[in-house]
């Protein structure tokens, strides 16, 4: 399969040059070059499937023709080591639970597939050892240390700013060695993704070490995301609700919906999607107006949700070929204030008993808003609310359990290097390395 990028002004890629390089040398997304439908008959027996046997045709029509089929095979199979359950809610509403992998979130998904790839080509080639510089302000950090954790090859170095990201988080990639290093930053999240940048464009370290990023724009980690809305309809399916599904997605960077909309034009029946936002309502504003108008992120209690300019917008107005109408009639938009994300989390409660985290509550109030009759929703659990427990506690007056994998971290020794946020002792450091 050849990549090529959204800005059209760098030649194709192949798989592997897309894997290791992130983003292509325009700036732009890479995308496959084609998407391939997957034949009626899987779609007519996919319930009778599981999990890892329709993640693995998925792969297949995009991965197939570069990783030979039984290492693709157990990478699919090692990646998706924990069930995805539509677990149902309220009448015709179900909550697709991605937080059953080992951080608790839904980017272990990509980030296990992607660690799992990246493996398989420095081994083919006997390179040297890769180095993963990743930025983070909570759940890409623990899902990248812990998706790459022990891959032999690759050192994964965590930038994260000092005090700005909760003792759960924290722990999730502090507490692990190995081969995962984790750095203090002496300032805000932007500086740590500032001297990742630096990093990247620096000569002399680039001459030192082969540096690469993990970030949500990988091919290798958004594509992968596909899985599991295979999954979810196979499911619907199995009880006779899939006839007229809809998919709410909540949204920030627009990586997870946008391989749901991969799925779509590989065939997948789902009727339509809804991208729930929280405050920063570029995209639904985008839906209402043709106009993209980026502007600074402001911040949530669905803090994962918090971007201004979300980077997989270029891959969605690719896919629809820039034409406005025909994105709004695939999906449609929602937006909602901390005020309403604490009052949907309260109601849900105690209309059903569920407690839903900040992200999955507005993914909850856009299928309560917007379903029509006849319609069942699906919205995506993205995170366990254990991972938000202050601000689930203070909203609910609960004291909700910490799942014990949570615990398990906790208990762990916080090991960290502490640095300034000035790019030369970041470089002086890595130079030592
Ligand atoms: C990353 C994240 C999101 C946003 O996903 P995108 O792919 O960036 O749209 C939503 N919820 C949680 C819990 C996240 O960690």
């Amino acid at each position: 399969m050849k990549y090529y990028s959204t800005n059209g002004k760098s030649p194709f890629a192949t798989l592997e040059q897309a894997v290791v390089k992130g983003l292509a040398s325009d700036k732009g997304l890479f995308m496959p070059d084609r998407i391939k439908k997957l034949p009626q008959e899987f779609y007519d027996n996919i319930e009778n499937l599981s999990f890892q046997e329709i993640a693995y045709q998925v792969a297949d029509a995009f991965f197939g023709e570069d990783v030979p089929a039984d290492t693709l095979k157990q990478i699919v199979y090692d990646t998706l080591s924990f069930d995805v359950p539509a677990v149902p809610v309220k009448e015709n509403i179900y909550s697709l639970e991605l937080f059953h992998g080992p951080t608790l979130a839904f980017k272990d998904v990509g980030a296990r597939f992607m660690a799992r790839l990246l493996g398989y080509f420095i081994r083919k080639q006997g390179q040297q050892q890769v180095n993963v510089l990743v930025a983070t302000s909570g759940d890409t950090g623990s899902a990248v240390a812990n998706g790459f954790l022990g891959v032999e090859g690759i050192h994964v170095y965590v930038l994260y700013p000092k005090g700005k990201v909760s003792p759960i988080q924290e722990c999730q990639f502090t507490t692990l060695g190995q081969n995962i290093t984790a750095l203090e930053i002496d300032g805000v999240f932007d500086d740590c993704q500032a001297l990742v940048k630096n990093a990247f464009m620096d000569a002399d370290l680039n001459a030192h070490m082969k540096l690469t990023s993990a970030n949500s724009i990988n091919v290798a980690r958004f594509l992968p995301q596909a899985f599991y809305y295979f999954y979810a309809y196979a499911q619907l399916k199995k009880l006779g609700k899939a006839d007229q599904m809809v998919v709410c997605v909540p949204s920030g960077n627009f990586g997870n919906i946008c391989s749901a909309l991969f799925g779509k034009k590989m065939g997948l029946p789902i009727k339509r999607f809804i991208a729930a936002n929280n405050a920063n309502d570029i995209f639904y504003n985008y839906l209402k107006t043709g106009k993209y108008t980026p502007k600074p992120s402001v911040q949530t209690l669905a803090n994962a949700m918090d971007v201004g300019d979300p980077s997989n917008f270029a891959r969605i107005y690719d896919l629809y070929h820039k034409n406005h109408a025909a994105i709004c009639a695939d999906i449609s938009g929602a937006t909602y204030t901390d005020e309403q994300i604490a009052q949907t989390l309260r109601e849900c409660k105690q209309e059903t008993g569920y407690v839903c985290d900040p992200h999955g509550a507005c993914g909850y109030q856009a299928l309560k808003d917007g379903l029509l009759p006849g319609e069942v929703g699906v919205f995506l659990e993205t995170a366990h609310p254990a991972k938000f427990k202050g601000v689930v506690d203070e909203i609910l007056g609960t004291d909700i359990e910490i799942p014990a994998k949570l615990q398990a971290f906790m208990k762990g020794t916080k090991q960290s290097l502490s640095l300034s946020k000035d790019f030369a002792d970041f470089k002086q450091f890595l130079l030592k390395e």
